[in-house]
């Protein structure tokens, strides 16, 4: 290690103590790995700062000596974005103080290293709901979330991270602190700096600290599934529920065929949940505050006419909280039965709503005619216009031989997707993963204006250096 390095390793010791400096190789592992395994990092050492001012001090000491910073929450990143290549890995997870629950305000100042179920629990303490909600929510931390402007289950409703954001307070690349920690509803004092640092994956600044919107819990809550004849015949149902339901419409999750198919076979406690065999299925969410609102009577109505109208084939109602986490429980376990299946080659993109199905269609087609026997698994936040489109490996085939079709099928995907107008990345963000890809797909201006904001405000380019864009030096590959 240059002396430099070790000297800096000294001064954070120094300030934060020697036990929130990591250096040992097995204490480091967790940070260095990734959700999916597909990355393997390196880092000097894990610093695990305690206040925002410890951050700033680490960021200051950094920039002096001109380290990377990889800032990480929970790490359960899906594209790389936290994974270290060079320098240290900041930990925000010391940082994890619930500051104010103002419940009359409707807001919530947290800390980044909480846990989004430690947010969603102080929020039910005030009978109120903090709605963003994704399978990781037990160990994902809000810093992350906001990171990565992470999507979810309930953005039909109330919208993404980004939308759900009041203020923040972050830690610049020089070390200066930004107080945007406001939790007004209206604010149109020049630019809006908080939605910046919203999704910028770390490259921009460190969240230390944000003001959040909290919502009225649902005291009414149904869940439908429902069996249909083709994505087309969802995509008219959802259309015709925004309608009748308006804002009570809180899911709408799309499951194909293969997609349940695989739940039943794998996932403990799954159940059929309609007697017979359909090529489409949605997950249907309906919610309200108003307890004695009859929301199954006016889903009942709903699916009725959509069944006499021949756009379902089939639907069931749960009765029952416990009937309702059946059911969610058959859309929550795909993503873990999916690699019981063997390799999947998978993609977070989004189009216009109107053109979701369209999508399945085409892409479908397009990918099982490049590999017959692939099997596409795509489903995910139909309502959103999200669709993980992911490809199982053909029964017979090496799982490796498979794998190493991803790039084939990136430009076959991403090409259907660029052509409809839709985006490369939905929920899940850029990271390394899909850095080369947003070269490809992005408007060069767009880019341009992201490289320009990178160099203002990470002029040494310390801060994640090689994720999102690449700006210049040495980048770690994409896969
Ligand atoms: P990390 O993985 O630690 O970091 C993610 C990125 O944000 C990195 O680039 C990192 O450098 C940066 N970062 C982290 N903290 C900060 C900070 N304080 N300041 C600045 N930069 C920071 N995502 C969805 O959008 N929707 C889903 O439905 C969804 N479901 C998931 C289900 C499972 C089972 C898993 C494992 C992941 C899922 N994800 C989903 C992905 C992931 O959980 C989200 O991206 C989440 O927001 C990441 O939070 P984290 O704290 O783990 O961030």
């Amino acid at each position: 290690m240059p002396e430099t390095h070790s000297d800096l390793l000294g001064v954070l010791a120094a300030r934060l103590g020697a036990k929130h400096v990591i250096v040992d190789p097995a204490a480091m592992e967790g940070y260095l790995v990734e959700e999916r395994k597909l990355y393997r990092g390196a880092a000097l050492a894990v610093v695990r700062p305690g206040t925002t001012e410890e951050v700033a001090f680490v960021v200051r000491e950094c920039a002096k000596a001109q380290v990377a910073i990889v800032p990480q929450g929970g790490n359960t990143g899906l594209v790389g974005g936290g994974v270290p290549h060079t320098g240290i890995v900041l930990s925000l997870a010391r940082l994890d103080r619930v500051r104010e629950v103002n419940a009359f305000n409707a807001a919530i100042t947290v800390e980044a290293g909480c846990i989004l179920k430690t947010v969603q629990d102080a929020a039910s303490e005030v009978d109120c709901i903090f709605p963003l909600s994704l399978a990781s929510e037990g160990s994902c931390r809000i810093g992350g979330n906001i990171a990565t402007n992470a999507g979810g289950v309930n953005v039909l409703r109330y919208g993404n991270t980004r939308d759900l954001v009041l203020g923040l307070e972050v830690v610049l690349a020089d070390g200066r602190i930004w107080n945007g920690l406001k939790g007004l509803r209206k604010d149109n004092t020049g630019y809006d700096l908080k939605n910046l640092f919203v999704g910028s994956e770390g490259t921009l600044g460190i969240i230390t600290a944000a003001v959040l919107k909290l919502f009225p819990r649902p005291k009414a809550q149904v869940v439908a599934f429902v069996g249909c004849a083709s994505p087309h015949a969802a995509l008219g149902l959802f259309e015709s529920l925004r309608r009748t339901m308006g804002d009570e419409l809180t899911a709408f999750e799309y499951l194909p065929r293969f997609a349940l198919e695989i739940v039943l076979r794998h996932a403990s406690g799954a159940v059929r949940p309609l007697a017979g065999d359909h090529l489409a299925y949605a997950l249907i969410e309906v919610s309200s505050p108003d307890p004695d609102l009859d929301l199954r009577e006016q889903l009942e109505r709903s699916l009725g006419a959509a069944f006499e109208s021949g756009t379902i084939e089939d639907a069931t109602i749960a009765t029952s909280e416990a009937q309702n986490a059946a059911l969610w429980h058959l859309r929550e376990s795909l993503s873990d039965v999916q690699g019981l299946e063997g390799g999947s080659i998978k993609h977070d993109v989004s189009v216009p709503v109107s053109d979701v199905a369209d999508f399945i269609v085409a892409a479908s087609k397009a990918c099982e005619e490049a590999l017959p026997g692939v099997r596409v698994c795509a489903f995910g936040h139909f309502g959103d216009g999200n669709i993980h489109f992911n490809l199982t490996q053909p029964v017979d085939m090496e799982r490796s031989l498979f794998l190493a079709q991803w790039e084939r099928f990136n430009r076959i995907v991403h090409d259907i997707v660029h052509a409809m107008n839709g985006s490369i990345s939905a929920e899940h963000g850029v990271g390394l993963i899909k850095r080369d890809e947003l070269a490809r797909y992005k408007d060069p201006v767009a880019l341009d204006l992201m490289r320009t904001l990178k160099q203002a405000l990470d002029p040494q380019n310390i801060l994640n250096p090689g994720k999102v864009v690449a700006v210049t030096g040495d980048l770690p590959p994409a896969l």
